[in-house]
């Protein structure tokens, strides 16, 4: 048994008993099987969280190991939800997606490319006049100067390509480290970093894979634990698990397939200890 996978199964009275398995017998918790091992009792019975027991390691290779082989099982093939046909439409989408949902993203975005099909449409253009357009994303004033603004770079410094490495990427106006490793990892297939969006922030915190709360500290430490071969993968999966189950508030631990690796202070039902922290 691993370091750092502490698994409890459920019984009747909802109680933990302290056999561990092997991580090959860690059983799929789903609410069909939750509700009978808990026949008649309310399936939001998450615990008090305690500390972690001692020796307890959520970063241990196996722990790890672990929770990418159970997303790879639930999302084989994550990729990136915003619409895209080139780097630079990817740039832009992902600079307008900031605070707002891919689906919008992905209804203003065949619009502007269509009016504006190239980088050096959008060069020309005065902020002011991207801004209807984009408008329905939010804070629209902001991402009009940054897209105009990175256009005029792009042509300025990089003949018109958007570049490919993330030093080139971090000079472009409104390019942050989220919007370059969608770019890089994405478009270029490059494993250059991890993308900690709101998603990723959440969930690493709930997985005990970081304590950190600042998206840089926190991308740093998942780049520590995570194979460089995975970091968008993992990002794209993470992110797909924060939509469809590990939502921000009420996350739906009982279909959950981490569940029983998972000691999130947070969750709504467990069949193993929570941790004071983890979230
Ligand atoms: S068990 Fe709950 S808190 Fe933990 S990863 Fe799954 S949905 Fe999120």
């Amino acid at each position: 048994m691993a370091k750092g996978m502490i698994t409890r199964q459920p019984t009747k009275s909802g109680r933990h008993e302290g056999a561990k398995k092997p991580a090959s017998a860690i059983p799929k918790v789903t609410v069909k099987a939750a509700k009978a091992a808990l026949p008649g009792a309310k399936l939001a019975a998450a615990r008090k969280a305690a500390k972690p027991a001692k020796g307890y390691n959520p970063t241990s290779p196996e722990r790890v190991r672990e929770i990418l082989k159970r997303l790879d099982e639930r999302y084989a093939g994550a990729t990136c939800a915003l619409t895209h046909s080139s780097a630079w439409e990817l740039l832009v989408a992902t600079i307008l997606s900031a605070q707002c949902t891919d689906a919008r993203v992905n209804m203003v975005t065949p619009v502007i490319f269509k009016k504006y099909p190239t980088v050096q449409d959008f060069a020309r253009l005065q902020p002011e006049e991207l801004e209807p357009d984009i408008k329905s994303t939010g804070f629209f004033r902001n991402k009009s100067k940054s897209i105009v603004g990175a256009a005029r770079k792009i042509i300025a410094d990089f003949r018109g390509e958007v570049p490919s490495t993330m030093e080139e990427l971090l000079t472009i106006p409104g390019v942050a480290r989220k919007t370059a490793n969608v770019t890089l990892g994405t478009w270029f297939k490059k494993n250059d970093g991890v993308v900690v969006d709101t998603h990723v922030h959440r969930i690493s915190r709930r997985l005990e894979l970081t304590k950190n709360d600042d998206p840089v500290r926190i991308e740093q430490d998942l780049m520590q634990v995570i194979p460089r071969e995975r970091w968008t993968l993992f990002s794209h999966q993470v992110i797909h698990h924060g939509r469809a189950l590990c939502v921000a508030r009420g996350p739906k631990c009982a279909e959950c397939p981490l569940e029983n690796i998972c000691h999130a202070e947070d969750k709504t039902w467990s069949t193993v200890e929570q941790h004071r922290g983890a979230k």
